[in-house]
């Protein structure tokens, strides 16, 4: 069985009274990993390991040692996909393929920001013959990452490398409940030679307690987080107290918009991977609401009906299997409440039972569940339920279409079908959401900001801006006049 453990300042840090808790397999019931539960102390000393770190090492000034640093890791990273991909599956339940791939992209991220490490550049400015100022761009200091557990590698390592190539110390957080495969990842990088101690440091336990401690720490100098919106306001508040930067990657109820023209071939397939096989729904960009245009609203559902009475539901490790169990028995009870609303205010088209018989009695399974006819003040049609639950939207016309793509506090992700390409234009600049796929949908690539709009978040991941999200700027003035000039004046006047 994996045991998870606190890294502080180079130094692996069994918990004060050696207190763990246990991660449950959401497939078998198993455990699987032990978890130390650290303390508050931990953090104290994970904060001045690290503001150590960027005292006494080059880290914040040298890009070329922290590019070098992510390579090795990248390197180390792609030697060993097969087991931390296991240890995935595993703690989460995500069917095996979908781990592996997790794993594996995290290679080409650290890469992209490894190379970017190398450019951070800020600007020069002539103010005057004697007068010079420039903008450099800095680090932020410590960034304290606080991650979800459902994509719970891909999270962490979006907020941890861009902030480790901007030059930052950082303090990692995973979830509680796939500790075991995010720190195989970062027990990787804590190999690599040349990482000055005190620059990563990872504290495991409960986000209630640990967590908290992170955001009420007057050392720390930013926190990218990543879960629900219910959490993410929580912590804006408490860091207000200490005036922390914060970046919120939240919930979402994404629509997808699907237009009379569009390709049902492709469109129709993809809805059924993204909001129920991937993940088993559990993604924060799952296009939960289908708005479909009235025409060919009957034809749509039945080849959604079609295509989720094929889904094999059961353990992700098993051949076959295309949807794995929910991650937590806390998820499928807060599923299972919300098909029991569905079945009070709406039309159930698919699914919506518990399986637990024969090989699936010990697991958290669900099927893959469609409801029809939702009203639109429904909880059901406004909240993130985080699970295989796809809610039907009917729409006539454009505007209509615009109304109830917006129609929730949510502005995460979307999608248009249509092969108009004057439609596909107006409707994606209509939406109101960080994401619009045309003709797709998930798909991510390092070199793109994503982010929420409305209630989905504040602040932008991937890309350069969201390696610029880690850095802070400094003017850094020079005047060579002579004091008679006028020097000491508050500002010139230009
Ligand atoms: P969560 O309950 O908000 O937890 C996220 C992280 O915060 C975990 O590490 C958790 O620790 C920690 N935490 C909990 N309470 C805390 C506190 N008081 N102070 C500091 N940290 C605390 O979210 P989740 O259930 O893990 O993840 C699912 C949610 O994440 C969904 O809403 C999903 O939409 C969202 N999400 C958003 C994105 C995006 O990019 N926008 C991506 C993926 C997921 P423990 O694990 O120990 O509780």
């Amino acid at each position: 069985m994996e045991e998870a453990i606190s890294l502080i300042g180079g130094a692996w840090t069994r918990p004060h009274n050696d207190e763990f808790f246990d991660v449950i397999d959401p497939a078998s019931g198993d455990v699987v990993t032990r978890v130390a539960q650290a303390s508050s102390a931990d953090v104290d000393k994970a904060v001045s390991a690290a503001r150590t770190a960027l005292a006494t090492s080059d880290w914040a000034y040298d890009g070329a040692l922290r590019a070098q640093v992510l390579l090795e890791w990248a390197d180390k990273l792609s030697q060993n996909i097969e087991s931390l991909a296991r240890q995935l599956t595993r703690e989460n339940g995500k069917i095996f393929g979908e781990a592996r791939f997790e794993i594996s992209s995290q290679v080409g991220v650290i890469r992209y920001n490894a190379g970017l490490a190398r450019t951070i550049s800020g600007r020069s400015h002539s103010l005057g013959r004697e007068i010079f100022s420039v903008v450099a761009r800095e680090p932020m200091g410590v960034v304290a990452v606080i991650s979800p557990w459902n994509w719970p590698v891909t999270l962490m390592v979006r907020d941890m490398v861009p902030a480790l190539a901007a030059g930052n110390a950082v303090i990692v957080k995973p979830a509680s409940q796939t500790s075991g495969a995010c720190l195989g990842v970062l027990r990787l990088l804590a190999e690599c030679a040349n990482l000055p101690p005190g620059i990563l440091n990872v504290v495991v336990g409960r986000g209630s307690s640990v967590g908290q401690a992170i955001v009420e720490h007057p050392g720390i100098d930013m926190i990218a987080f990543t879960g629900e919106a219910e959490t993410g306001r929580n912590l804006m508040r408490a860091a207000a107290q200490t005036l922390k930067k914060v970046s919120l990657e939240l919930g979402g109820k994404s629509p997808m918009v699907v237009c009379a023209d569009a390709n049902l071939d492709k469109a129709v397939p993809e809805l059924v991977s993204a909001v129920f096989t991937t993940t088993t729904g559990q993604i924060c960009t799952a296009p939960s609401r289908l708005v479909v245009e009235s025409s060919i609203h009957d034809e749509v559902v039945e080849r959604l009906r079609a295509l989720v009475g094929t889904l094999q539901v059961g353990n992700g490790f098993e051949a076959g299997v295309r949807m794995g169990p929910l991650t937590t028995r806390s998820q499928l009870e807060k599923v299972l409440s919300y098909i029991e609303l569905g079945r009070r205010d709406a039309t159930l088209v698919a699914g919506g039972r518990a399986l637990n018989e024969g090989s699936l009695k010990n697991g958290n399974f669900v099927e893959a569940t469609i409801f029809d006819d939702v009203p639109l003040d429904s909880p059901l049609a406004r909240e993130e339920i985080f699970g295989p639950v796809l809610v039907v939207q009917t729409f006539t016309g454009d505007a209509e279409a615009i109304q109830l793509a917006n129609a929730t506090p949510y502005g995460l992700s979307s999608a248009v079908w249509t092969d108009n390409l004057q439609r596909a234009w107006r409707l994606s600049r209509a939406i109101q959401a960080g994401t619009v796929w045309v003709n797709t949908y998930n798909r991510f690539y390092p070199e793109m900001e994503v982010g929420g709009y409305k209630e989905s978040g504040v602040g932008r991941m991937a890309g350069i801006d969201g390696l610029l999200e880690f850095t802070q700027t400094k003017n850094i003035n020079f005047d060579n006049r002579d004091a008679s000039a006028g020097i000491g004046r508050i500002s010139d006047k230009r």
